[in-house]
């Protein structure tokens, strides 16, 4: 019976490759002003559900959230954690820097400032950057710069395909985390099979996804269930690198404005596939700030 059920499983195409990529955002603790033993708490939740689903996640650092007078220690500490599990850190600028709201000099020296501590720690972390709010330049001249500097300093801008408004449950989490959690799990499922179906439609398959997460209180609370749900779903967790090694990642990213979409919206234009995205699933109304 195992047998069959297998050769059932290949049979179906593409649900026995899917693979998908975590990653995390404002690495050590998302939020204007975290307290130590909330990042602690952050870390010791998110560590404990990677490891027991045997995730290597990459940890998108911003340097300035260790900089807490009388806390840096402690906070520098939850980095060495993220080492110590077998993650790999990157650079998220050091303050959260909007490409949109400082100067190209400004943004640059947010990428030097933002990979002091941690290369020190884990001298790979200059590999992968990610920009805030994905906002990757809204003028051609401005990507340009920002794009070539990186190059030059050894970084490749990591790309998302998923992401789940991780931020809008985060800040309504603390009204009502019973409903906030029943709906973050299944606006996640929605998003992922969309995921599923813009990759078909853009590349006649299931390409490895890369999820974009914040290291915050929802995640720390709702990431085991996230995971075990991707794992019925089919998926294999792959670490950054061998999601980006599928031909889909080499496809042109064309998109130059104000906001951050998904890099399978700004492949659609280089595929002759504008607007990839329409339809996608709206975060519940009662979410958003009024
Ligand atoms: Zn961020």
């Amino acid at each position: 019976m195992r047998t069959l059920a297998l050769i059932l499983l290949l049979a179906v195409p593409g649900v026995a490759e899917r693979r998908i990529a975590i990653t995390f955002d404002d690495v050590p603790c998302a939020g204007p002003r975290p307290t130590l033993a909330q990042a602690e708490d952050v870390t010791n939740r998110i560590l404990e559900a990677l490891a027991a689903y045997k995730v290597l996640a990459v940890g998108f650092v911003n340097e300035a959230r260790l900089q807490v007078p009388g806390e840096r220690d402690r906070r520098v500490a939850l980095l060495e954690r993220w080492i110590a599990a077998g993650h790999l850190l990157g650079n998220h600028t050091y303050s959260h820097a909007d490409l949109d709201k400082v100067t190209i000099e400004e943004y640059q020296d947010e990428i030097v400032r933002g990979e002091v501590v941690t290369r020190a720690l884990q001298p790979e972390s200059r590999r992968y950057f990610r920009y805030p709010y994905t906002h990757t330049g809204a003028t051609p001249e401005r990507k340009g710069a920002i794009s070539r500097f990186l190059s030059a300093r050894g970084y490749t801008s990591a790309p998302f395909t998923i992401e789940n408004e991780d931020y809008l449950f985060e800040a309504a989490w603390a009204a009502d985390p019973a409903k906030v959690e029943a709906t973050y799990d299944s606006y996640t499922d929605e998003v992922v099979a969309f995921a599923e179906k813009v990759s078909r439609d853009l590349f006649g398959r299931d390409i490895p996804q890369v999820l974009l997460l914040h290291a915050n209180q929802v995640n720390s609370m709702r990431l085991s269930a996230m995971l075990s749900r991707l794992r019925a779903r089919g998926y294999t967790f792959v670490t950054l690198e061998e999601a980006l090694h599928d031909p889909a990642y080499a496809t042109r990213d064309d998109y130059v404005g104000p906001f951050g979409p998904s890099w399978l919206h700004r492949w659609g234009a280089a595929l002759g596939k504008p607007k990839p995205m329409r339809g996608s699933p709206e975060p519940p109304a009662w979410l958003h700030p009024q």
